[in-house]
């Protein structure tokens, strides 16, 4: 029995609004949505960081990113090879980004326009 959340919803014991998933990805909607589309791409092993994933496990991390372009492609925030209208992929790593879910987290955010930078 692990504490962590997504680890858990990964194991359905928490339920997860889930969008789209492959053999080692998840994607699930974020339960407080900052965005029109706001969808959080996960591993579904654990790891604390994109950091830590890509010296583990780099080829997991670029499954995730291809599972977040997928979710975009799915809400219609791009196609297979544009990112037309365009949505924004974000990791937060620790804790001055505000990492408060410590198992790797994409989110993909979209829907309406983002500005740029961010607050
Ligand atoms: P971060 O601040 O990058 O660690 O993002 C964690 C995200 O997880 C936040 O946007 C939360 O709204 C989201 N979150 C927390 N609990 C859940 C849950 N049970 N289902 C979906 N999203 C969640
Ligand atoms: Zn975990």
């Amino acid at each position: 029995m692990t504490d962590c959340l997504f680890c858990r919803m990964v194991a359905g014991e928490i339920p997860a609004d889930v969008v789209h998933e492959t053999e080692r990805t998840l994607a699930f909607r974020d339960i407080n949505p900052q965005a029109p589309t706001h969808v959080l791409v996960i591993p579904k092993d654990h790891h604390a960081t994109a950091g830590l994933l890509v010296g583990a496990d780099p080829e997991l991390l670029a499954e995730v990113v291809a599972a977040a372009h997928a979710v975009a492609v799915q809400e219609g925030l791009a196609t297979e090879s544009a990112p037309e209208p365009g949505y924004r992929l974000v990791f937060n790593s620790g804790p001055a980004a505000g990492q408060t879910v410590h198992h790797v987290h994409g989110h993909v955010l979209g829907g309406r326009d983002l500005g740029w930078p961010p607050g």
